[in-house]
């Protein structure tokens, strides 16, 4: 299969679903990391251009780690807008180009605006990168994904229906994680937050959910054209 994940900033997909990325490359599946933005304003230390390039950086080398490619749509922090027109090309360009089998993305009840908007972005995207009248300069991709939502930060509010055991996988997505050396400090500062241990504690909850050590929470999209009888989660 061809796996593509969509998070927000980087680092997202890598605190969310890190886990469930390393396992889909480690069976032998593609899979494709895509940070919307180029987490470009969240530094006490850097200009946003010095920001950007140290975490595309850091996003290159997380993804290199689960053994994923790593793309980004170049976006601004903060202005994420499923309803520019502008925006929802792109992503119709970026399904059409990784071409999918599954999509990954934030759930739309998080706790800020550029993840609530990228679960639209990418929702609206699986289904308009079909249409052939549709043009762009890339074909169009003539299925329409299945599509998980991952967990909300922090988990609040979120009601997983799915789970994949990420136990083997846990020192993997610590290190995808701690690839983001300047996020690790800028959350510290700013949030008061270690969120490499966040990460695993809120991992090893989602585990006591279901019976194993650690685990990834998601929840399948079931509306038409999505909805399927196969397992594609690992
Ligand atoms: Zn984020």
């Amino acid at each position: 299969m061809r796996v593509l994940a969509v998070g927000a900033h980087p680092d997202d997909l890598e605190i969310l679903c890190g886990g469930t990325l390393a396992r889909f490359a480690a069976e032998g599946h593609e899979v494709v990391m895509c940070h919307a933005t180029k987490g470009d304003r969240g530094s006490f230390e850097y200009t946003s251009e010095e920001i950007s390039r140290i975490r595309h950086a850091e996003a290159a080398r997380a993804a290199e780690i689960a053994g994923a490619e790593h793309v980004s749509l170049g976006l601004s922090d903060g202005e994420v807008n499923a309803a520019d027109p502008a925006q929802r090309l792109l992503a119709v360009d970026l399904v059409r180009e990784t071409r999918p089998d599954v999509i990954l993305t934030h759930s739309a009840g998080d706790y800020m605006a550029d993840h609530n908007e990228i679960s639209k972005l990418v929702f609206d995207a699986s289904f308009l990168s079909s249409l052939p009248l549709l043009e762009t300069s890339k074909p169009n991709h003539p299925v329409v994904a299945p599509l998980f939502f991952m967990e909300t930060i922090g988990g609040l509010g979120f009601e997983p229906t799915e789970f994949v055991d990420v136990t083997e996988m846990i020192e993997t997505k610590a290190l995808m994680l701690e690839a983001h050396e300047s996020q690790l400090r800028w959350l510290k500062d700013h949030d008061g937050v270690d969120i490499v241990e966040q990460m695993r504690t809120a991992t090893a909850h989602r585990g006591s959910q279901c019976g194993v050590r650690y685990a990834e929470g998601f929840a399948a999209c079931t509306t038409w054209l999505r909805a399927t009888t196969k397992r594609l989660l690992p």
